[in-house]
């Protein structure tokens, strides 16, 4: 069984040698447990976080500890009846080939239904994410103008399609202009502006003649600094994600902004709202059941970015965070 453990804790951005990769004998499953094969790990931009001892909403992983995920796995031997061998699952198996898992901790996939892989992307975390926080806090109406950036990956091209189900205009920011022909020509974006562009300020301005009423924060940074003198009266901002931060060793120059961001808050009566998928666990069947049908009717689309080799994992994982990816990004570990 290869792994990939935590070797050191990043300062700055993650280096290879952070992770260390291990072999060690195949785990036996104990009572009520199953042992799995890795199809498919989900690398997201959250690993970031759980490697670092801050205090966060999670608890980080621990050094020697094997690097936490989602995975698509198949189920090899089972002590549950009611998890059959040969099932497909959704678990929380961990950058390796052959977790062990509680029975009761994983979800049965069903094949016939969606591409099992799409439970870790548009049928799973990023894709509830993108749906509850729009729909709950971001609350698009027609005609209304919706900014969201890293708007090719799984949560930022589920929110602007949705968006645009709404009735509203979706405006996405993405990392050079491959990605932005992408937001117009595959996700149906109506405008699209490159983050890295010098002018990026004043494309998103032409692109938001009316001023913004949604923005899902994704990224911060440059970014949330063009979007914040946009913001119309009574705009909400789900605070989703600050990608842009997660490297960061120290705060960014310049002077103390906070006094301006209050005053904006009160004048424009903003609704900024931060937010963890989980909190909104009780939507889980509405997000299934809309976003399942969007795709089937033609209406969703999604894009996957699939690395091959467990070996890969960190490399890809390092370039996640840096827009290297195009679309969800998942290791293939075990062809299904
Ligand atoms: P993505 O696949 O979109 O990957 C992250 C993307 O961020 C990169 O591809 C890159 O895209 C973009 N990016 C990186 N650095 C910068 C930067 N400096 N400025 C602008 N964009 C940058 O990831 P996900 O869709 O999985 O996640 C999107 C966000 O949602 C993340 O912030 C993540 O942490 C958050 N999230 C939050 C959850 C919650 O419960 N609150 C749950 C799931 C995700 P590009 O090349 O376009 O710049």
């Amino acid at each position: 069984n290869r792994q990939f453990v935590l070797a050191s804790r990043p300062i700055g951005e993650p280096k290879p040698s952070d992770f260390e990769l291990r072999t060690v004998p195949v785990q036996a499953p104990g009572p009520g447990e199953a042992l799995l094969a890795t199809q498919y790990l989900s690398l997201d931009p959250y690993m970031r976080g759980r490697m670092s001892a801050a205090k966060s909403y999670a608890r980080p992983v621990e050094i020697g500890q094997v690097m936490v995920g989602g995975s698509v796995c198949e189920v090899l031997a089972s002590h549950d009846p009611n998890l059959p061998v040969g099932a497909v699952v959704l678990a929380y198996g961990g950058w390796q080939d052959y977790p062990v898992a509680k029975a009761s901790e994983v979800r049965v996939l069903d094949p016939a239904a969606a591409p099992p892989r799409t439970a870790l992307g548009v049928l799973g975390m990023p894709g509830m994410t993108a749906y509850t926080g729009l729909l709950t806090i971001g609350q698009p109406k027609a005609g209304e103008t919706v900014v969201v950036a890293a708007a090719t990956g799984p949560v930022g091209s589920l929110v602007g399609q949705i968006a645009r189900l709404k009735g509203a205009r979706a405006v996405g920011v993405a990392g050079g202009p491959e990605k932005c022909r992408a937001l117009i020509e595959e996700f149906g974006f109506d405008a699209a502006v490159d983050h890295r562009s010098p002018d990026m300020p004043e494309k998103l301005a032409a692109a938001c003649p009316d001023g913004i009423d949604v923005y899902f924060e994704n990224v911060g940074g440059e970014v949330w600094s063009a979007v914040f003198p946009l913001l119309n009266d009574f705009a909400r901002i789900p605070v989703c994600g600050l990608v842009s931060q997660y490297n960061a060793v120290e705060p960014p120059p310049g002077p103390d902004r906070l006094p301006g961001l209050m005053r904006a808050v009160l004048s424009k009566r903003l609704t900024i709202r931060g937010f963890i998928v989980s909190d909104f666990a009780s939507q889980a069947r509405d997000f299934y059941t809309d976003v399942s049908g969007w795709i089937r009717e033609g209406r969703i689309r999604y894009r996957e970015d699939v690395v091959q080799g467990l070996e890969n994992a960190p490399e890809a994982f390092i370039g996640l965070l840096k827009g290297r990816n195009f679309g969800k990004l998942l290791v293939e570990v075990r062809a299904p």
